[in-house]
């Protein structure tokens, strides 16, 4: 069965997306950390992200890069943190959070809850 991932990249489920590119799509994650928590995920659906072979993962990363300047520019925050985690959805992703300090990069926190017109305002920032 397709990942979560695959079905938001082909369109069953909808997604705030930020940036696509012909192998790469990335999308705010639904449970930010941070306003601005984006995911970056490779089209091609592979679990682990260290089985990705190098140049899809090269691409990725600078795919991620791309993606994160556009979160500094646009969200205030001292840095992007770049986190892979993979534990709960088997379809490799990146998660972009951007952050004024360390403690805000902590998985067990309560996640924020956006209204759905603040998730489309964060996304329409991003992907301008
Ligand atoms: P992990 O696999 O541990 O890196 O966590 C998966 C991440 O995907 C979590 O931060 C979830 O909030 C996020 N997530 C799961 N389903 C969706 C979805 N449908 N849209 C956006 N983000 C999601």
């Amino acid at each position: 069965m397709a990942s979560v991932f695959s079905r938001i990249i082909a369109g069953e489920i909808p997604s705030y997306k930020v940036a696509e590119s012909d192998n790469y799509y990335a999308f705010l994650d639904i449970n930010p950390l941070t306003k601005g928590h984006t995911l970056v995920v490779p089209k091609q659906e592979i679990d682990y992200i260290f089985d990705i072979d190098d140049q899809t993962l090269a691409g990725m990363i600078l795919f991620a890069k791309g993606v994160a300047a556009k979160i500094k520019r646009e969200i205030a925050c001292s840095r992007v943190a770049m986190v892979v985690l993979g534990m709960e959805v088997p379809h490799a992703h990146i998660h972009l959070i951007p952050i004024q300090s360390e403690k805000e990069v902590d998985f067990h926190r309560e996640k924020l809850h956006l209204a759905p017109e603040e998730f489309q305002e964060i996304a329409s920032k991003l992907s301008r």
